[in-house]
């Protein structure tokens, strides 16, 4: 049969590499991620484990890196002939820190590192607080922490975020506007303001000087805390302007989460104006066909 040299501009691939399993918090055992992502007809997946954190109980605890990243590597082996499976882990930016917080297990080779930022530095609570948590605790971070100044905690957030990119190496960064996960309840933050987008911008020229790819993250839509992807449409099409790379993933931390709300990432990014996303595989990362 002639074979006409096909494209890889033809290629698709079903990839995920923002993934949790019960080594931090996410409900389900390795090998049933492995199992539920071969039934969905993944070709990729990508195990990003909360990287640990001194005295939090629900990222990766710093002595099992090594059985984390073994367990990994022993399912990847076998099932070798269904799927590819990367270990990569999901690092948390903590900004009092002038480094990633706990760094003793950082010689374990990873196939990939997502940069996030969960917490910010409240100097009146004298102590980190997360946006990614609780409505309660946002209130309280709102509130006690910046003394009812949101627009200040969500410039904190950004300039965090900007300064993560600027010192840390990483293959691309976490759900870039996280710190709208409990606007819909609260109402803190109105994304139309111009200061808004403007202070959005400040970061994404960071992201785009650095060349760092950015997540398109389904994880806050089909759960129903946000009304739009991470990030935001407006903000999608800046990163489009500049040239940012994305990568899709769901940050499920339920199997069945795993091809959560792509259709619509895949829309919303051809709406921004991309026609490619970034999939790593053994040849590393590449831009595919949307
Ligand atoms: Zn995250
Ligand atoms: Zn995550």
């Amino acid at each position: 049969m002639a074979t006409t040299g096909q494209s890889f501009y033809d290629e698709t691939m079903k990839t995920n590499y923002h993934t949790h399993c019960n080594f931090c918090d996410g409900i389900a055992d390795p090998e049933t991620v492995v199992k539920t992502a071969i039934e969905k007809g993944f070709d990729v997946l990508g195990f990003s484990s909360h990287s640990p954190l001194e005295g939090e109980e629900w990222p990766l605890k710093a002595d099992e890196v090594e059985l984390y990243v073994q367990t990994i590597r022993d399912l990847a082996l076998k099932y070798r002939d269904d799927i590819l499976i990367l270990a990569g882990m999901e690092k948390d930016f903590i900004v009092s820190e002038p480094v990633w917080p706990v760094r003793r297990w950082e010689s374990v080779q990873l196939d990939y590192v997502i940069g996030s930022v969960h917490m910010v530095w409240s100097e009146k609570l004298g102590r980190l607080g997360t946006v990614d948590g609780p409505v309660d605790e946002m209130v309280e971070l709102i509130e006690k922490g910046y003394g009812g100044n949101a627009r200040r905690l969500v410039e904190d957030y950004y300039d965090t975020l900007a300064l993560m990119v600027e010192r840390e190496t990483f293959d691309f960064v976490g759900h870039l506007d996280v710190i709208k996960k409990r606007n819909k309840v609260i109402g803190f933050l109105d994304e139309s303001q111009p200061w808004y987008l403007e202070k959005v911008k400040t970061v994404l020229d960071v992201i785009s000087r650095k060349g760092v790819p950015l997540e398109i993250n389904t994880g806050g839509i089909f759960r129903g805390a946000t009304d739009d992807l991470y990030p935001s449409q407006p903000i999608l099409k800046e990163c489009f302007k500049r040239g940012i790379p994305v990568v899709i993933g769901s940050d499920s931390h339920d199997p069945n989460h795993l091809d959560s709300g792509f259709d619509l990432a895949r829309e919303k990014a051809k709406e921004a104006g991309y026609r490619e996303h970034m999939v790593l595989d053994r040849s590393g990362w590449r831009s595919i066909k949307i």
